[in-house]
């Protein structure tokens, strides 16, 4: 995203880009959701990097393996050091399992898994398919996740996926997470907390896993509060890459984020580097829709910054998620670091056709549609026609 925005506004005679990244393979992430209960195939969600790079920029297959800021340089895995006048950092975030003892033991893949990675929805879509029922537990290990939403969308999938198959009866679904409810704010905590109820889903609140006991089949929490499973379904701690802690460069969460100027995106510690999406440390939701509202700020922050002015754009936080709720319907949230999801219309007064913390059939076809717009908007580096900051029009403040 970043590369094609700017490398249509550098003069080419001054700059030339490299682009390094470990995987051929560029993943729609947020069609991992979808996988397990056959909505989406492997092939939907799959392209090859490649095709998003413009030929002139330099590609390079290899994992980073540290950041020398001191001299301007990265070093690969492969041995081969680059140097950099600008360096922008989006490393992501990755689920480690190994986080927790237990996890990814003799369970794994067999009645434990996550959809987080391909490997895992597609090894879930195998299970659930013949799977008989019994205590399905969805269990988030830590509160700063990608795509928090997620484990909500996927448990109210699971509920419409089982009732469709007509054993909903056989299936005790449960929500078990370190959260004190289903969501972070307020309002939004109260409108999934109803959803969730009447779907008949059993929110564990509070509950910060310790460890996953294979032999008894259960989650066990700091506090020795148990959850037995037949299958569970987790969301592991969530870390920045290795290439951060090989760096030097984390928070000090330890969870190897990078300390990043909230709202100008450029790294606290080195002026000459700016970071965006999920590997930063901004306090606001690690989320693809976030990185896009990033990009627009990260552009113009990095052409200021080349021709020597101050850093002016200013991200505010902005996030906006659909939410899958089954049988063809999801709902909205759009928020930023000092408004609440409020409920209301979206991206237009009145007219929407998105509603903010409503259950509609437009959201579920918004979410759907998304898909396209990543690949052929998002990626291609095209500007939306939608709000970079949030936009109060269409908000309900006193309800
Ligand atoms: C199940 C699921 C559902 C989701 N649903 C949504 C949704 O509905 N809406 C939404 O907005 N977001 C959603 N997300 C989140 C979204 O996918 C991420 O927030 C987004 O992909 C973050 O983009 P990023 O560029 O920061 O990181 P990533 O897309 O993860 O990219 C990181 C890149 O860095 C590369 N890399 C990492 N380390 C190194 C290294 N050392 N050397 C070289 N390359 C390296 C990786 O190979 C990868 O290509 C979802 C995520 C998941 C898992």
């Amino acid at each position: 995203m970043m590369l094609n925005k700017l490398y249509k506004k550098f003069n080419k005679k001054e700059w030339k880009f490299t682009i390094v990244d470990k995987e051929e393979l560029h993943y729609y992430q947020p069609g991992f959701l979808f996988i397990p209960f056959g909505i989406y195939e492997p092939h939907d969600v799959i392209k090859f990097k490649k095709e998003f790079i413009p030929k002139e920029a330099h590609f390079i297959i290899d994992e980073v393996h540290q950041i020398l800021p001191e001299k301007n340089k990265v070093e690969l895995k492969g041995g081969k050091e680059l140097s950099y006048d600008l360096l922008i950092i989006a490393t992501g975030t990755v689920p480690v399992p190994e986080e927790t003892p237990g996890l990814k033991d003799k369970l794994w893949y067999k009645d434990i898994f996550d959809f987080y990675t391909f490997e895992g929805a597609t090894a879930l879509a195998d299970k659930l398919r013949d799977w008989k029922g019994g205590k399905l537990v969805i269990n988030i290990a830590e509160s700063i996740i990608k795509c928090p939403v997620a484990p909500l969308e996927f448990a109210f999938l699971a509920d419409a996926y089982f009732t469709e198959k007509g054993m909903r009866d056989k299936v005790e679904i449960s929500y078990v997470t370190p959260l004190s409810g289903a969501f972070t704010k307020p309002k939004a905590t109260k409108m999934l907390s109803a959803l969730l109820g009447e779907k008949g889903i059993q929110v564990i609140p509070d509950f910060y896993i310790e460890s996953v006991n294979n032999e008894e089949k259960k989650i066990v929490s700091y506090d020795a509060k148990e959850v037995a499973f037949d299958l569970l379904v987790s969301v592991p701690v969530n870390m920045g890459a290795d290439m951060v802690e090989n760096s030097n460069m984390g928070d000090e969460d330890d969870l190897n984020f990078i300390p990043t100027d909230k709202e100008t995106l450029q790294s606290k510690a080195h002026e000459n580097i700016f970071v965006i999406g999920d590997a930063t440390n901004v306090p606001t939701s690690k989320a693809g829709a976030v990185a896009h509202f990033e990009a627009e700020i990260l552009e113009e922050n990095i052409l200021s910054y080349i021709n020597g002015e101050p850093l002016e754009a200013k991200f505010d936080g902005h996030a906006n998620c659909f939410i899958e709720t089954g049988f063809g319907k999801a709902t909205l949230i759009d928020f930023n670091y000092t408004t609440e999801p409020l409920p209301g219309k979206y991206p237009l007064p009145i007219i929407g056709p998105m509603g903010l913390l409503k259950v509609t059939r437009a959201n579920h076809y918004g979410k759907l549609m998304f898909k396209w717009i990543y690949w052929h908007m998002l990626l291609t580096g095209k500007t939306l026609p939608v709000s970079t900051h949030l936009s109060m029009a269409g908000k309900e403040l006193n309800s």
